[in-house]
């Protein structure tokens, strides 16, 4: 008998890599389908990291700065003014993207025996970093509005015991933020039990939330199994870079530097980062704009006579199409990319440009009418 080629893990035998799909922008001139920022660097922002990638270019024969401690000084600066308090760089911890830090966390306090939870609908690469990490994937379930029943959730943590709770506040795909009361009472149902889990509230659309919602980052001096992941990849826009980060007690930080490859971020890595934070009121400054936009999507979609969950992202999740791979279809048909994604029936938008959006709600007009 030929043995199978190539000799893959059992398990992942016939999976498909995970993304969205990648259309160039002559396919698919509306990119509304992975939650990027539609505004770009300016000039001058753009010439200042290639200035410092520039530098960082002459010394490419060494290896980087393992322990990033400029880029982990930086963004302790930068958590401090965006909703934390507090933060050191030793509570800083950073990768190529949130993806890659959720990934080392699970390495780190996942593995076989272990359980990772998190309550659906939930961020879709989850359930792939526990399968990476051998450890067992369980999930709760939201209520209809997509919100927490606290009591079930906590019920659910006391009773399964995870090593690793995967909470993302705002939601993908549902934008739903959580409230600072939910994430207390998971980070101590659980330290409740013996050896105890982490909490990792996931806020890579923390930015984008609307006022009156904190972020989880103000708990982080009450509950050492707290953890609060953000991206560059959002609100910064700065996905192209690849830089994620968490905030965390300094014992987790150090649990993580042991999974963690040597030099993972790449000397480029840093100084364009660090070029970023250093314009970080410029990139950050459409994101009022996209919340704006963002609401009056999804007040338009109710007009629209469509169920819509609110958003507190930078995306909207609408529905419910009794065929939404024919909705999704007929928008693409229109030069409109966005994400067949969530529960049945419903469909992800990003907040794009004011004109972007005009296409994609001119778009959906056509397709709403055509399919009757
Ligand atoms: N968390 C959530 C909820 C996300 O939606 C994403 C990106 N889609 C990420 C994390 C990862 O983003 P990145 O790796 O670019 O930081």
């Amino acid at each position: 008998m030929t043995p199978s080629f190539p000799p893959l893990r059992e398990e992942l035998r016939g999976i498909e890599p995970y993304g969205a799909p990648q259309l160039s922008l002559e396919q698919a001139p509306v990119q509304l389908n992975v939650n990027e920022n539609p505004y770009g660097p300016s000039a001058e922002a753009a010439a200042d990291i290639a200035r410092a990638v520039g530098e960082a270019a002459v010394s490419l024969n060494r290896y980087p700065d393992r322990e990033f401690v400029e880029l982990r000084a930086r963004l302790a600066a930068y958590l401090c003014s965006s909703g934390g308090a507090g933060i050191t760089p030793d509570m800083v911890w950073a990768a190529n993207g949130s993806n890659e830090v959720m990934l080392q966390l699970l390495q780190a306090f996942g593995g076989p025996g272990r359980v990772a939870l998190s309550f659906a609908p939930t961020y879709s690469m989850y359930p792939e970093y526990a399968r990476d990490t051998h450890t067992t994937w369980e999930t709760g379930h939201r209520a209809e509005d997509f919100s927490l029943d606290l009591d079930a959730a906590r019920r659910l943590v006391e009773d399964r015991r995870p090593a690793v709770v995967l909470l993302p506040s705002p939601n993908n795909p549902t934008g739903t933020a959580l409230p600072p009361e939910a994430v207390a009472m998971l980070c101590e149902a659980a330290a409740s039990y013996e050896p105890g889990g982490i909490v990792v509230v996931d806020e890579a659309y923390g930015e984008f939330r609307r006022a009156g919602t904190p972020s989880a980052l103000e708990l982080l001096g009450e509950h050492r199994n707290l953890v609060v992941t953000r991206t560059m990849s959002k609100a910064f826009a700065l996905a192209g870079a690849r830089l994620g980060y968490l905030a965390a007690d300094p014992a987790i930080c150090d649990a993580i530097r042991v999974v963690r490859l040597p030099y993972h971020l790449s000397a480029v890595t840093q100084a364009t980062a660090l070029a970023a934070l250093r314009h970080a009121t410029e990139l950050l400054g459409r994101v009022d704009d996209l919340r704006v936009e963002r609401d009056a999507t999804v007040v338009w979609l109710r007009e629209q006579g469509l169920d819509v969950a609110e958003s507190d992202a930078n995306f909207v999740l609408f529905g419910r199409f009794a065929d939404r791979h024919a909705v999704w279809q007929g928008l693409l048909d229109r030069g409109v990319l966005i994400r067949e994604t969530g529960p049945d029936g419903w469909l992800r938008v990003s907040v794009g440009t004011g004109d972007e959006m005009a296409a994609f709600r001119q778009a959906l007009t056509d397709v709403i009418k055509e399919q009757g």
